[in-house]
């Protein structure tokens, strides 16, 4: 049975009850995280806790809990769920209020949700090992404000759901002028003559933790070259590899971008070098 936290309470998910005027359920009004957690061990504390805030208070929800708070719901999730690999998800919302109303009053509570699902376990560096992807494209149609990590989700549910109904396992995306910006749930790479480029972050793109993660390793390590600029779609065709990552998946190999096969249409070996680089050091952060 599946203990979830909601306002301060540990409880069986079938007894977790939120008020329908909550205005997560009515507008969206909420921030979300999900974090990895392998064995026990949570990757990217830290990042996520500060994502978490920062959007928290950049949509002027009433709350400011302390990363200790924060961990301690984490581990005690982790603790009453079993130590497997699980996706610990947290959610805030703008609270329950008496009337349906655009316009909030500021002395409404959030309400405070936790719980934990079950992710893929850790990648392990094998090009045997990790199902490659093949994904669809589309031009983004969601709003501006992609960079808030916010439950108004239902464009990139669309975009999601574009994908598989061709039997596809993600949908990237692009604006107007062909530029690739992410995933409907990840952010996106290609790789070029041996560089790994990535588009910057702007209102398109949110800030992923594992791209955070992983593009820090690799500049540390040095041995992978990173660029951050605009990558136009011509480019994702003509690119040796592409990657995705997040949180749940960590940094998976696309092999077929909208029925085009990416370079010979195999795993490439800089994702794999890559992939070393990540899974040896992500634990750091
Ligand atoms: N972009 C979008 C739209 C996402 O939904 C996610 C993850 O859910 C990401 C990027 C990757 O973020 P992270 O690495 O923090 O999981």
């Amino acid at each position: 049975m599946s203990i979830v936290f909601l306002n301060q309470v540990y409880l069986p998910i079938e007894e977790a009850k939120i008020s329908p005027m909550d205005r997560g359920f009515l507008f969206g009004d909420s921030i979300y995280e999900v974090l990895p957690s392998y064995n026990g061990q949570i990757v990217g504390f830290e990042p996520h806790i500060v994502r978490l805030n920062k959007n928290i208070s950049a949509v002027g929800i009433k709350l400011a809990w302390s990363h200790d708070a924060w961990l301690e719901i984490c581990q005690t999730i982790i603790e009453k769920n079993g130590c497997g690999n699980l996706g610990i998800y947290l959610q805030v919302s703008r609270g329950a209020d008496t009337k349906r109303s655009h316009a909030y009053t500021k002395d409404i509570d959030p309400t405070v949700f936790a719980f934990s699902f079950d992710i893929p376990p850790e990648q392990i560096a094998s090009k045997l090992q990790v199902v490659p992807y093949r994904v669809a494209i589309s031009l983004d149609l969601r709003w501006g404000r992609c960079q808030i990590k916010s439950n108004a989700l239902l464009g990139n549910v669309m975009h999601f759901q574009e994908g598989r109904q061709k039997g596809l396992d993600e949908t990237l995306l692009y604006n107007d002028r062909n530029e690739l910006k992410e995933g409907s749930t990840c952010n996106v790479y290609i790789v070029k003559n041996g560089v790994v480029v990535t588009p910057p972050i702007d209102n398109h793109i949110l800030p992923g933790v594992t791209r955070y993660i992983l593009l820090d390793l690799l500049r540390k390590n040095d041995s992978i070259k990173v660029e951050e600029r605009v990558i136009l779609m011509d480019e994702v065709f003509s690119a040796d590899e592409v990657w995705v990552t997040s949180s749940s998946k960590e940094l998976v190999p696309v092999i077929e971008v909208d029925g085009r096969l990416i370079g010979n249409g195999q795993i490439g070996d800089v994702w794999l070098a890559a992939q070393k680089v990540y899974s040896a050091g992500k634990k750091d952060y």
